[in-house]
């Protein structure tokens, strides 16, 4: 019976390059999730965009001397060069600067207001008298109150993690000119968060499948009691707010890009000749769940507030299914930071090495239940002793032995022994444990295990050795090698949504057509005599000396 999956991942914002955090937070994981539903022939739609709003990029783009479109697409398409070449597939990366996204975002708050869940208040927002406008959350900074570290931003103070209000800020002053704010009053949208706790706390109660860190920090926020919170901003980038009178005014960026799922979902329609198909996916009939891949700082705004806007939008449309948060990656040991270039950059990795050994790394290593970390040397280890040494060469040396042996072809078996049926059968029941890991969205285990058949077909084929018997008796090294020819060709489909480039490579290496996704979920034994290519290594060895050299480009200032 085919599912029906949707799945949103967290909008990056496009004013800087992705890094290693963001790719093991939410990007790998939906992606390894996706491809595992689409080789078992169910209906995907993955979808995400690039951020094109809030204040990061316009002060970004107020320090380069830039407008803030140019910014916003110079990274939108760093980002589709990135998915192509680390894998991450999407059915439709847009952006939030369409004018599909506009129209639907306008929508949302036009219903919300009719339905008295948006309502106007006047508040006192701080006001730089020198440059003569408002000063929104990043654009002011001070003291926390909290902590007193100093560079507190109006939303937030980074040093304590406390979010704040303008007016809580010690010392505060106008981020592009240091004058100190005076206060003034501006009307504002409020959503009325504080009317649908109730409904959202019967619906979070039920969600006892949910990660225990996500259901608890849902919980304990909700519990708190939700405040009331401004969703439009003095500002002039951004969506406009679709009432008169506030032509000077914008929709807040959290506001809007959680509504990107929808809005992805519609374009993604339109795109596809059929308008309506959004709908299958979105709707409650079309039976689809809804899973959104996300780092834990964005738990709150996809279990509380996006489920708010649709419970108070529409009755009819799905609220998520599941939000596998992760917890953060560190670097080295050290949590990592952009602002002093403690990151490994994405388009920097991957303009010197392979997509999958980091594909491979941050799935075994993912930050599923607690912060992990990634190191050069763990890099360097993993990729020569699991994926070359164990997984590469077992796949190597049967075809390479194969190919030389038996005329490039599948050779030809008359008998699998106990041993080798023993193999199988743990492959077979491997791909019943991964099932349920990756439905589950527990991609580490799913992958480990699919690590230990490896070893397994190793140490098999080490007590048969067909390279010695082969010349007393050819048949049974037949037999053994095919049998290890069955368990490559079950690896290469559990390996996949992990691995998909050496999957496709080895897909090709035994002979295949088309691509593994088209071969379904399944251990799918090589007919005999099915000729093979010429086999080439599946992965390479790395030089240790990368692990000192790349250790020593951290923290240095990025050019
Ligand atoms: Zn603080
Ligand atoms: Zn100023």
């Amino acid at each position: 019976m085919s599912e029906r999956i949707f799945i949103g991942v967290a909008w990056p914002y496009a004013d800087g390059p992705l890094h290693l955090g963001h790719i093991a937070g939410a990007y790998l994981p939906s992606d390894i999730f996706a491809r595992y539903h689409r080789i078992k022939g169910n209906e995907v739609l993955m979808v995400s965009g690039s951020d094109q709003h809030g204040t990061p990029i316009t002060i970004r783009a107020e320090q380069e001397g830039k407008k803030p479109g140019e910014i916003a697409a110079q990274y939108h398409q760093q980002f589709l060069d990135s998915w192509q070449k680390l894998g991450i597939s999407f059915d439709l990366f847009t952006s939030t600067g369409t004018a599909n996204h506009t129209e639907v975002s306008q929508d949302i708050f036009l219903t919300l207001l009719d339905r008295g869940y948006i309502y106007r208040s006047t508040v006192s927002q701080p006001f730089c008298p020198r440059c003569q406008r408002f000063l929104p959350d990043r654009y002011i900074e001070g003291t926390c109150p909290y902590c007193h570290a100093t560079g507190a931003r109006g939303d937030q103070c980074d040093a304590c993690g406390k979010p704040l209000n303008p007016v809580e800020l010690i010392d505060p002053h106008c981020r592009l000119c240091g004058t100190a704010p005076q206060f003034k009053d501006s009307e504002h949208f409020f959503l009325k968060l504080s009317e649908l706790q109730g409904k959202l706390l019967d619906w979070v109660r039920q969600q006892t499948h949910w990660r225990q860190n996500v259901l608890n920090f849902t919980m304990r926020y909700l519990e708190e009691g939700l405040k009331d919170r401004a969703i439009t901003r003095d500002i002039g980038w951004g969506i406009p707010v679709p009432v008169e009178g506030f032509e000077d005014k914008r929709i807040y960026v959290w506001f809007e890009a959680v509504i990107g799922y929808l809005s992805a979902a519609k374009e993604w329609a339109k795109r596809s000749g059929d308008d309506e198909k959004w709908r299958t996916f979105w709707q409650k009939d079309g039976q689809a769940k809804s899973y959104y891949f996300i780092g834990k700082d964005n738990i709150p705004f996809h279990t509380i507030i996006w489920p708010a806007m649709l419970l108070g939008y529409n009755d009819d449309l799905n609220l998520p299914y599941d939000v596998p948060a992760n917890e953060f990656l560190t670097i080295e040991g050290r949590k990592l930071s952009t602002s002093q270039n403690w990151a490994v950059w994405l388009p920097d990795y991957l303009s010197r090495y392979d997509p999958d050994p980091l594909r491979y790394l941050l799935s075994i290593n993912m930050p599923e239940t607690g912060d992990t970390d990634f190191s050069w040397r763990e890099f360097f280890r993993r990729n020569n002793d699991e994926l070359v040494a164990t997984y590469g060469n077992l796949v190597h040396r049967v075809l390479t032995f194969v190919y030389r042996n038996f005329d490039g072809c599948v050779p030809t078996f008359d008998d699998i022994d106990a041993r080798g049926n023993e193999l199988i059968n743990k492959s077979l029941a491997v791909f019943n444990f991964m099932d349920g890991f990756l439905s589950q969205c527990n991609f580490k285990s799913a992958l480990k295990m699919a690590m230990t058949v490896a070893q397994e077909a190793n140490r098999y084929l080490d007590e048969k050795s067909p390279w010695k018997i082969i010349k007393e008796d050819r048949q049974a090294a037949a037999n053994s090698l095919y049998v290890a020819l069955c368990v490559i060709s079950g690896l290469r489909t559990m390996v996949y949504p992990f691995l998909p480039f050496s999957s496709q490579k080895l897909h090709k290496f035994l002979g295949f057509e088309g691509n593994v996704e088209d071969d379904g979920w399944q251990l799918h034994f090589p007919p005999p005599g099915q000729k093979l290519p010429s086999p080439e290594p599946l992965f390479s060895k790395l030089d240790e000396g990368l692990v000192e050299m790349e250790a020593g480009r951290l923290g240095l200032p990025s050019s």
